[in-house]
């Protein structure tokens, strides 16, 4: 499942590929994602101009020319591919899919441009679009949803006030997105072995400094990742087919059984559910 860096690298490649062109066409196969495209979906998108991509936590936004919004959510399996129109159906240029080739199943939707053409493949439908009437909705759609961690609302302030009170865990908590977006499985275990926490450790014990040290790696880690293209866990890809390298920098994650990172550490890295996902920490290093 992308999680925030990697829906980054692909709005970054999308932004680059089709800012400031017109939709010609829209060709719908499934409406049956997982929210259904509506029947009027392909015309209201015609002749309109994408301005730009944006993104906030893990939804990508194509900004319309008519001021209202496209929202796309990659789900479970949703992936990008640009087409040229002169190589039809022979490379694509897009994301996190296996083979540089186009899917010959599941390509959804297909958005036509001038030179190339967005296909949108989603074996398992769980992604979805969305059209967005104005700046208003947009900020009521991410209403429920917490600052993502580059934001300046990401405080001490905000932090320590909602930790004191939580009995939960804090790995349960950090993949709260009502709490903070885009903080998904991997990163949450690489961010608190930098931060030296057990998952395990129940919220309302962490101090102060520990506060701290969750605002700043959040932000370095998720920084970290974005600026290495992403983690290329099975095969995430970039829009210019290029495999993310971010796997490579893994502290715990998927390396259960492995010595810790840390010099002079000698602790071994251990696998455990937490809120049915799995979490991999220092046994040595995080209290
Ligand atoms: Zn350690």
């Amino acid at each position: 499942m992308p999680e925030l860096p990697e829906v980054e690298v692909v709005r970054q490649s999308l932004d680059k590929n089709i800012k400031q062109k017109k939709v010609n066409k829209v060709i719908i196969r499934n409406r049956n994602l997982r929210f259904k495209i509506p029947l009027g979906f392909a015309n209201y998108l015609k002749n309109k101009k994408i301005i730009k991509v944006d993104r906030f936590s893990k939804y990508l936004i194509l900004m319309l020319s008519n001021k209202s919004y496209c929202l796309l959510h990659l789900g479970m399996s949703g992936t990008v591919h640009l087409v040229d129109k002169n190589k039809k159906n022979t490379k694509t240029n897009t994301s996190f899919y296996s083979s540089p080739i186009l899917p010959k199943k599941h390509n959804h939707v297909e958005i036509i441009l001038q030179d190339l053409k967005i296909v949108y493949n989603d074996p398992r439908r769980f992604g979805f679009f969305q059209i967005i009437e104005n700046s208003l909705s947009l900020k009521k759609r991410f209403a429920h949803l917490g600052p993502e961690p580059f934001d300046a609302k990401f405080s001490l302030n905000y932090i320590s006030s909602l930790f004191n009170k939580k009995k939960r865990s804090i790995k349960n908590l950090l993949l709260d997105q009502n709490f903070v977006s885009g903080i998904g499985n991997i990163y949450a275990s690489e961010i608190l072995f930098l931060c030296k926490i057990n998952p395990n450790k129940k919220v309302y014990l962490l101090k102060k400094k520990d506060h701290l040290n969750i605002i700043v790696n959040s932000k370095n880690v998720l920084l970290n990742a974005i600026k290495k293209g992403g983690s290329s866990i099975r095969d995430f890809k970039n829009a210019s087919g290029k495999k993310g390298d971010f796997q490579r920098e893994f502290k715990v994650y998927e390396r259960e059984g492995l010595n810790c990172k840390i010099h002079k550490c000698k602790g071994i890295i251990k696998r455990k559910v937490i809120s049915n996902r799995s979490t991999f920490f220092c046994n040595t290093c995080q209290k």
